[in-house]
């Protein structure tokens, strides 16, 4: 099963900008030995995520960025291929932070196994992974939606933004999702269920943002910022809640928009309609009852996903330059080597 050699992307220079083929390197090494206490496992899904935008850049942020000469940082679904490691034997599947290679290897509490009879194993990247425990607990911590409010959440189609919406739908909201294709609308509106859909890149978006919100937004899951965020600002009901969970808007931004500073704007809009703007990142919060809720909902059908499977783990970079741009249509994964249980 072990390959002669280990194929691996690392960074070959930080992008200015929109990232470029240039800015990753596709190289060759060894097939690396587990030590003891450790395990090689051999990929099979990566996951490409709008956060790894932000690794390829040395800005301040909420953790340190991937060095120029590192491999790629990304989550992993893959099998184990030898174990020095208690508790995990050759033929195991399991999740972990294994990058952008054909090969990880893993120590201790670095990854978990993966029962591949609860979902398909490439769901642990996405709906079952880290985006869904995203949704699930920024909504429960920061969002807190009840019954008869209206949520705005844009990516609709994506890993975060689908599971907010339907998570949001069980708890009886009226939920608008922002796409940006006629394609995707459609799909959150009749696949997710949401009670409208409205396309982002249309002339007409802040009258139809208006439109679809007769009473105004009581949960706004920004996702995006930019164009989407200008529109919601106005919509906003008296004590909004507003999780920031991502800006993928400006993720390949270089300078701050053109004026004139609307700072005030946001602030006296924050103050009179006692708004509650808080940003969070996934590992703040306890999973609590995530795996087990999602995996239900799954099996009952009340969740509904949808995977974007590229093939060939030289296809990555182009792939993720492609999802910040919206090429993405559902959960990004590149299929590095066959997945045995499909
Ligand atoms: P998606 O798979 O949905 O991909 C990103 C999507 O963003 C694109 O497909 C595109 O969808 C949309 N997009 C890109 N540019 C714009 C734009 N200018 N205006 C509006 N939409 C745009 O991503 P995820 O579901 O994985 O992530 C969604 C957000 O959540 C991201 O901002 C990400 O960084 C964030 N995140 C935050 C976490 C946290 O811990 N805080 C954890 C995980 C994700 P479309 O074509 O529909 O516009």
């Amino acid at each position: 099963m072990t390959a002669e050699i280990n194929r691996r992307i690392v960074l070959a220079a930080r992008p200015q900008g929109r990232p470029a083929a240039a800015d990753f390197r596709l190289e060759e090494a060894p097939v690396p030995e587990p030590g003891p206490g450790q395990m090689l496992c051999r990929t099979i899904y990566l996951s490409l995520d709008p956060y790894m935008r932000g690794r390829m850049s040395d800005a301040p942020s909420y953790t340190k960025p991937v060095q120029v000469g590192e491999v790629m940082v990304g989550g992993t679904v893959g099998q184990v291929v030898r174990s020095n490691l208690d508790g995990f034997a050759p033929g195991d599947f399991v999740v972990g932070p294994g990058g952008w290679q054909d090969y990880a290897v893993f120590g201790e509490g670095e990854a978990q196994k993966v029962d591949p009879g609860v979902a398909p194993i490439s769901t642990t990247l996405g709906v079952l992974g880290m985006p869904g425990q995203t949704a699930y607990v920024g909504l429960r911590e920061i969002g807190r939606p009840s019954a008869g409010e209206t949520l705005v959440v844009a990516a609709a189609s994506g890993p975060v933004g689908s599971m907010v919406g339907q998570i949001a739908k069980f708890r009886g909201c009226r939920v608008v999702g922002v796409a940006g294709s006629k394609a995707k609308c459609d799909y959150v509106r009749g696949e997710l269920g949401f009670d409208a859909c409205l396309d982002h890149r249309a002339p007409d978006f802040e009258d139809a943002l208006r439109a679809a919100c007769p009473d105004g937004i009581d949960l706004y899951w920004e996702n995006v910022g930019g164009r989407v965020f200008e529109a919601v600002l106005p919509l906003l009901n008296e004590f909004a809640r507003v999780p920031v969970c991502g800006l993928v808007a400006w993720y390949n931004a270089t300078e701050l928009p053109p004026g004139p500073d609307r700072t005030p704007l946001l602030l006296r809009r924050t103050l009179v309609r006692r708004l509650t703007i808080r940003g969070f990142i996934v590992w703040d919060f306890e999973p609590g009852d995530f795996v087990n809720d999602v995996a239900e909902w799954i099996r009952d059908g009340r969740v509904r996903y949808r995977e974007d499977i590229r093939e060939g783990l030289e296809n990555a970079p182009a792939a993720l330059i492609g999802l910040l741009e919206g090429e993405n249509f559902g959960k990004l994964l590149v299929r590095v080597a066959p997945d045995p249980t499909r």
